[in-house]
């Protein structure tokens, strides 16, 4: 299912998103992960591609495992550090296992790159372009509300945006946040530049405290003070830093339903638990068909 019609409906969703194995010994476990996510009964589910030095190998299988437990699947695929022959060959591939959606991203540039190469796609809205030629795929983006970190401020990302929407966009999914006032503002700027299609909001439960050093090193995102208290007074307790990082992550989506935003990824960080208990904290909020 294109899940361009899930976010269609008046409807809340929760989706999720998991990463694929370094190694292919270790798909066998990773299709567990899957399919204990499946179990779950998320809206869809998501697998990244060579996000943050992993691996681009196994997205497709593992894309592939949540379609056969009868969830939609998307497949991330990115292009900064492939040719544009092996972005055939994936798009290809997907084709074949029929895996409808696909979340088209440039990816980060490799440190000491030449990039881009004569044989490379620039940006995202490239990639976009061509994936639309190529079949029928419900297209999403990237979008980063704190703005991207290479862009030199939030409005040339934003007409950036817009041409990405333009290039075939069916939905964007934000970079994780910490403060939803964060999201309402960029919904905001990007409603007056024209960008009309679903922005379905990203949310990283943050479940231990050197989690959130990476975070902000990689994304430069702002840390609310309330979130680093947390973080001060749970960060050396395992348990208790998962409990209250859940609980925060439950809170943040809770207003943004209540603010009229119905959709919800949650980068899971290929841990159902965590995924679990926001789901039974939202029990009566989002109702799982
Ligand atoms: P783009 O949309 O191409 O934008 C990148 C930068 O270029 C921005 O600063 C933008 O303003 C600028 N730009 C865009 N178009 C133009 C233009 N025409 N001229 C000049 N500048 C332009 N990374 C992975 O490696 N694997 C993943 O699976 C993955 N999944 C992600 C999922 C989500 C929801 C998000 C938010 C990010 C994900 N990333 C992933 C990270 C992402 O690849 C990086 O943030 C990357 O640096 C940018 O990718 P993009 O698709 O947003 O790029």
């Amino acid at each position: 299912m294109k899940v361009s019609e899930l976010l269609k409906k008046d409807t809340v969703t929760i989706s999720a998103e998991m990463f694929p194995p370094k190694q292919g010994a270790l798909l066998d476990k990773y299709k567990d992960i899957a399919v204990q996510m499946a179990s779950l009964r998320p809206a869809y589910l998501s697998c990244t591609y060579g996000a943050t030095g992993g691996t681009s190998d196994y997205t497709v299988d593992i894309a592939d495992t949540i379609n056969q437990a009868g969830i939609p699947a998307i497949a991330h695929l990115t292009c900064a550090s492939s040719t544009r022959e092996k972005v055939h060959e994936v798009i290809t591939q997907l084709q074949e296992r029929k895996i409808e959606n696909i979340l088209a991203l440039r990816g980060d540039i490799p440190e000491h790159a030449d990039f881009p190469l004569p044989n490379q796609f620039h940006h995202a809205s490239e990639l976009i372009a061509e994936i639309k030629s190529r079949g029928d795929f419900c297209i999403g983006g990237a979008c980063y509300p704190e703005g991207h970190p290479e862009s030199r401020n939030q409005n040339e990302d934003l007409d950036f945006l817009k041409e990405k929407v333009d290039a075939g966009c069916d939905y964007l999914t934000t970079q994780m946040f910490f403060d939803n006032h964060i999201y309402y503002n960029f919904m905001y700027k990007a409603l007056k530049k024209g960008i009309d299609v679903p922005v379905v909001a990203g949310i990283m439960p943050v479940t231990n405290a050197s989690q959130i050093k990476r975070i902000v090193s990689l994304s430069g995102n702002l840390v609310p003070a309330k979130f680093l208290t947390i973080v001060d007074r749970f960060g050396d307790h395992p348990e208790a830093m998962k409990q209250a990082g859940i609980a925060y992550a439950t809170e943040q989506i809770i207003d943004l339903i209540a603010n009229g935003v119905n959709h919800v990824h949650i980068y899971a960080m290929n841990k159902p638990e965590i995924v679990e208990a926001i789901m039974n904290n939202l029990s009566y909020i989002y109702v799982r068909e």
